[in-house]
């Protein structure tokens, strides 16, 4: 068999024959020609356009054995009206990258199931490439069809970075998925979403979560007025163990800080104060115990936090009776934050009973915010929101990514 036979029934680059193999330093160079006549602009998909000039044009593949293995094709270079100067369309590439369409595909595979880290070692391909594949692969893959027939939503905002910028994601509820994501975390950022909908769109809408102290409720109210505000539980909850935490702070400061047994204590009693106690260990448990015996301002403000857990934990049609209960005893709890908390959420209360009413889940949205979290954590480094958006989308939007051999 010839070597170009033989690499042509390896490679299956459609659209494309093998013409030369070398070997190089780098890896293996597998010069191709196109099989098509008509040029095709690679921004637009116009045919018949005038021809500038030619160059050749290099893509890396994947790997033959341990080797990097490279295209190279001359391309013609076309005058578009719409985009410019531009190659020709090539069917085992996305326009403008540097990388076969089934390597790209590899990638963003991989990016769905490991670090990219371990990316990095095993494909051999910079960090901020991952984000950049991450965008071109989502383009292609990321379906319209996602914003129809959308009814439970929940909004939430995800600092990434270094220096603390905000990305708002939108999720459906009732798939479990992101739908939407964009930089920035106010009113104006949300409305950027509604403005992408239909009326029609719009219309099926019936419910939006949302943090109580977020700035998204304007956009809400202005976009679908039918819909109802609800307040995200994990997110009141949250409340909670900051008010505790602050209560714990209070009571540090008030006991010689660091410089006191009693104030180092307190110091490490954080965690039997603010973890649900089914989740605490057995030393925890010690510590919580003790709490109870030697510091009765601590441990009502863990019973707050605890009694606030159950305003979602009791039948749906106790929730309303609960939580009044919980707002009296936070408002008389002679604890600063929690009255505060009481204040705020009496402010907001319909809105945290219709949270429960809808049933919108805790641990689904919980679940893919902490996911998206981490996605923002591993995405240190990337100098583009858009990267991260698209990390986003890939990981969190149920995208289906087939892999080369299939
Ligand atoms: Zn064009």
């Amino acid at each position: 068999m010839r070597v170009s036979t033989a690499f042509n029934r390896m490679l299956r680059l459609p659209g494309a024959w093998v013409q030369d193999v070398a070997f190089s330093g780098e890896g293996v160079i597998v010069t191709v020609s196109l099989r098509r006549r008509a040029p095709v602009c690679s921004g637009c998909g116009t045919r018949g356009l005038e021809i500038k000039d030619r160059r050749v044009k290099r893509w890396r593949h994947l790997d033959l054995g341990s080797c990097r293995c490279f295209i190279e094709c001359e391309l013609r270079r076309l005058r578009c009206p719409d985009c410019g100067e531009r190659p020709e369309a090539v069917q085992w590439a996305r326009a403008g990258s540097p990388y076969t369409r089934d390597f790209e595909d590899l990638t963003a595979w991989l990016a769905q199931q490991m670090n990219k880290t371990q990316i990095t070692r095993l494909l051999r391909i910079a960090w901020s490439s991952i984000g950049k594949i991450a965008e071109r692969v989502v383009a292609d893959h990321l379906d319209e069809g996602r914003l129809d027939g959308l009814v439970r939503l929940g909004v939430d905002e995800i600092s990434y970075g270094a220096d603390h910028r905000f990305l708002t994601c939108v999720a459906d509820h009732e798939k479990g998925g992101v739908v939407w994501a964009a930089p920035g975390r106010n009113a104006a950022t949300l409305q950027g979403f509604f403005d992408q909908l239909t009326e029609q769109r719009k219309s099926s809408i019936r419910a939006v979560s949302i943090d109580m102290s977020a700035g998204y409720e304007k956009a809400i109210k202005a976009s679908v007025p039918d819909a109802q505000v609800a307040f995200d539980p994990f997110h009141v909850v949250q409340l909670g163990g900051r008010a505790t935490d602050q209560v714990r702070r209070a009571e540090y400061n008030e006991h010689g800080r660091s410089a006191t047994k009693h104030g180092t204590w307190i110091k490490g009693a954080r965690y039997s104060l603010i973890k649900d106690p089914s989740n605490q260990t057995a030393r925890q448990l010690a510590t919580l115990a003790e709490v109870q015996q030697t510091n009765k301002r601590l441990y009502r403000a863990f019973l707050l936090l605890h009694e606030l857990r159950w305003v979602y934990r009791v039948p749906r049609h106790q929730a309303r009776e609960q939580l009044d209960a919980w707002l009296s005893w936070a408002s008389r709890s002679k604890l600063t934050p929690f009255v505060k908390l009481a204040r705020t959420i009496r402010k907001h209360k319909a809105g945290v009973l219709a949270a429960i009413e809808l049933g919108l889940s805790n641990g689904r949205l919980e679940g893919l915010n902490s996911k998206i979290r981490l996605l923002s954590h591993r995405a240190y480094g990337f100098h583009s929101a858009d990267a991260l958006i698209a990390m986003i989308y890939l990981c969190c939007s149920g995208i289906q990514i087939s892999l080369p051999h299939r």
